[in-house]
C-alpha cells in the first residue's frame, strides 16, 4: 500500500517514484498534467480544460491561438494575457510539454535562470509555487514539473489550455493563397484534429506557432532525404536522445552503437552511451560526423558563457582519448543495410562496421506542412524568416550570439501570425529558451499595436564560444585549417578513413580573445595524431 502521494502517483502511474516527484494530490497530477515520463501515463486525459475547443458567440472578440504548449508557446499564453487578449493554446500532446517529455532524462545545459519567462513567472508568483534555485540545472522532466506543469495549473492560464488538439493546418478563414482583395480582415481557421479522430474548425484573430521541431528529425542521409535503406532500417534507428540509463537501458546494455551527427544533442546521447558501457562492462561506440576536421566539434569549453553547456563536449572528447569512443570524420551517410550481422552504414567511399542500434542526433526542420495556406517569407535554406536568417545560419555566424529580435524580425507578409520558438530558427540549431521568452513578449506588444513595445527587443544571450560553425561542407575552415582529419593525410593507418583513434592533448577554445588572430596554431597535438591546426580565434 502506497502511503504517500508520491508513491501512489507512482504507482498508479506505473512507474518509479523519481518522476512521479510532486507533493501534488494525485487526481490533480493526473488530470492536469500527467506526471511522469512518455509511456508512463497513457491514460492521462486528453482535454485539460475538460471540455470542448471554444467557439466564441458571433460578433465576440476572437482569440490569439497559439500551437503548442511547450516553454515558448506558455510564455506567449502569459504575454498574450498581460496584454489582455485572450490566448487559444492547442496542444498536440496529452500534456503540456509533450516534446519535452521525450527528452526528459537530459539535464538541460542552461541553469533555471534561463528557463523561466518573466510573465509566466509572474503568474506562477501569484500562487504558492516555489521557485527553483535559479542555479540549479534542471532535467526536462524537472523542467515540466517544476515550472510549466504549475504554470499550465495556474487559474490564469488553466482554461486556456487545450490538450490533445493537433492543429493540422491553417488558413485565412475563406481565403486560399492566391486570393488578397479583404484577407487581412479575415479570421484565422485552425483545423484541429482532436483525440476521438474528429477534425474541428477553429477561429482566432492572431495566431502564433510555436510548436517546435522536435516531432521532425532531419534523416541520416547526407543530402536531407532519408538514405536509401534508412526507412526499412527504422527499427534500428532512434531519433533524438535515447533513455539508455533508463526506460531503454536493455535495449542498448551490451550493444554496438553507432552516434550520427554532431551538436549537444549527440554528445548527451554520447555521454549516456559512454556510461552504460563503464557500468555493464559491454557494448561499443562510434560516432560519425560529417566534418572533416574536429576543430570546433567539441563546442566552446571554457569559452562557452554556459558551462555545463561547454563541458559537453569537453567530456566527448575525453571518452576519445580513453579510446571508449571511435570519432569517424568526413562521413556522409549515403546508404543503410540492414542484415544478419548487423545494420551498415555505408558513404560513397567506405562501410562503417556492422552495429546493433544507430542513435541519429541529426538536427531537426521545421514541420511546415500545416501553414502552406499562408504567405510566408522563409529563408530558402535555414526555413527560418528572412530577416532572421543571417543572424542563425550556421554557415555564416558567429560565437553562437544572436543580436536581440522580436516581432519585426519575425514578420510574415500574412500579418497577425507568427512562428515563434524552436520552430523560429527553422534548421538552425542553436536556440534557446530565452530567445524565444523575448520573442513572445515582443509579438504580444505587437499584436496588440504596441509596435514601440515590440521593437524595443532586450536580449543577453550566454555565447557559445564556438567563432562559427562549419564554412563550408565539414568545414571549419574560418580558422585556416591546415589538415583534414583524414587517415589519408596520415594518421591512423589500420583505421578506416576518417577515424581518429588517439590521444589529443591540449584543446583551445576559439573565441578567446587570447587566440585570436592565432588562426591555424596547432591546439591538438599527439603523436600519430591525424589532427592539427585547429586554432581558435575569431576569424569569421
Ligand atoms: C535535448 C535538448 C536539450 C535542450 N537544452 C536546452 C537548454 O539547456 N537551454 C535552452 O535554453 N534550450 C535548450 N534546448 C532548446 C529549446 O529551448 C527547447 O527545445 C525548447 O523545448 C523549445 O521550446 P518550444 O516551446 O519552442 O518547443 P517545444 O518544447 O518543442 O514545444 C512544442 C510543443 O508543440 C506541440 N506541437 C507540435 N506540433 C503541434 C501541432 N501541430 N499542433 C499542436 N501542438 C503541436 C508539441 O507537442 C510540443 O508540446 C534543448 C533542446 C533539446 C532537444
Amino acid at each position: 500500500m502506497a502511503d504517500t502521494i508520491k508513491e501512489q502517483a507512482a504507482s498508479a502511474c506505473g512507474c518509479g517514484t523519481d518522476c512521479c516527484d510532486t507533493a501534488t494530490p494525485l487526481a490533480e497530477v493526473r488530470a492536469s498534467t500527467g506526471c511522469c515520463d512518455d509511456g508512463c501515463c497513457d491514460d492521462a486525459p486528453a482535454q485539460f480544460s475538460g471540455g470542448a475547443l471554444p467557439h466564441p458567440a458571433a460578433g465576440a472578440r476572437l482569440p490569439i491561438a497559439i500551437i503548442g504548449a511547450g516553454p515558448v508557446g506558455l510564455a506567449a499564453a502569459a504575454h498574450v494575457l498581460a496584454r489582455g487578449e485572450t490566448p487559444l493554446v492547442l496542444e498536440a500532446g496529452t500534456a503540456v510539454g509533450a516534446s519535452i517529455r521525450k527528452w526528459g532524462h537530459v539535464r538541460l545545459f542552461s541553469p533555471w535562470r534561463y528557463a523561466i519567462d518573466p510573465a509566466a513567472g509572474r503568474l506562477l508568483a501569484a500562487t504558492d509555487w516555489v521557485a527553483p534555485d535559479p542555479d540549479a540545472y534542471p532535467t526536462g522532466q524537472e523542467l515540466i514539473a517544476d515550472y510549466l506543469a504549475p504554470l499550465a495549473a495556474t487559474p490564469a492560464l488553466h482554461p486556456h489550455i487545450h490538450l490533445g488538439a493537433r492543429v493540422t493546418a491553417v488558413a485565412r478563414q475563406g481565403f486560399d493563397k492566391m486570393k488578397t482583395t479583404g484577407r487581412e480582415a479575415a479570421p484565422f481557421v485552425l483545423h484541429v484534429a482532436i483525440a476521438n479522430g474528429e477534425e474541428e474548425t477553429l477561429l482566432a484573430r492572431a495566431v502564433i506557432d510555436a510548436s517546435g521541431t522536435w516531432e521532425t528529425p532531419n534523416p541520416l542521409g547526407a543530402n536531407g532525404l532519408p538514405a536509401p535503406g534508412e526507412r526499412a532500417a527504422a527499427a534500428r534507428i532512434h531519433y533524438g536522445i535515447p533513455d539508455v540509463r533508463g526506460a531503454a537501458r536493455a535495449d542498448y546494455s551490451g550493444k554496438r552503437v553507432l552516434v550520427v551527427g554532431s551538436g549537444h544533442s549527440a554528445f548527451n546521447a554520447i555521454l549516456d552511451l559512454a556510461t552504460l558501457i563503464e557500468e555493464t562492462g559491454s557494448g561499443t561506440l562510434i560516432w560519425a560526423v560529417r566534418r572533416r576536421t574536429i576543430g570546433q566539434l567539441f563546442g566552446g569549453g571554457e569559452n562557452d558563457a554556459l558551462a555545463e553547456r561547454g563541458k559537453l563536449g569537453q567530456r566527448v572528447r575525453a571518452l576519445i582519448t580513453h579510446g571508449t569512443l571511435q570519432l569517424v570524420t568526413d562521413f556522409r551517410v549515403a546508404r543503410i543495410r540492414d542484415g544478419a550481422d548487423g545494420v551498415t552504414v555505408l558513404s560513397a567511399e567506405q562501410a562503417l562496421p556492422p552495429v546493433d542500434l544507430i542513435v541519429a542526433a541529426t538536427g531537426f526542420r521545421p514541420d511546415l506542412a500545416l501553414l502552406h495556406e499562408l504567405r510566408l517569407d522563409l529563408d530558402a535554406a535555414v526555413e527560418s524568416p528572412t530577416v532572421l536568417a543571417p543572424l542563425i545560419d550556421p554557415n555564416l555566424h558567429s560565437c553562437g550570439t544572436v543580436r536581440p529580435h522580436g516581432a519585426f524580425e519575425l514578420r510574415h507578409p500574412e500579418p497577425d501570425f507568427f512562428i515563434a520558438g524552436m520552430k523560429s530558427y527553422g534548421r538552425a540549431p542553436t536556440f534557446l529558451m530565452l530567445t524565444g521568452y523575448e520573442q513572445v513578449r515582443s509579438i504580444a506588444d505587437a499584436l496588440v499595436g504596441d509596435w514601440a513595445a515590440a521593437r524595443q527587443v532586450e536580449l543577453v544571450l550566454p555565447e557559445t564560444g564556438v567563432c562559427s560553425s562549419d564554412r563550408g561542407e565539414g568545414g571549419d575552415s574560418c580558422c585556416g585549417t591546415t589538415a583534414a582529419a583524414s587517415a589519408d593525410s596520415g594518421g591512423v593507418s589500420t583505421a578506416p578513413r576518417g577515424i581518429l583513434t588517439l590521444p589529443l592533448v591540449a584543446a583551445s577554445g576559439c573565441c578567446d580573445p587570447a587566440t585570436e588572430g592565432n588562426c591555424g596554431a596547432p591546439t591538438l597535438v599527439g603523436a600519430g595524431t591525424n589532427v592539427q591546426g585547429q586554432g581558435g580565434g575569431r576569424c569569421g
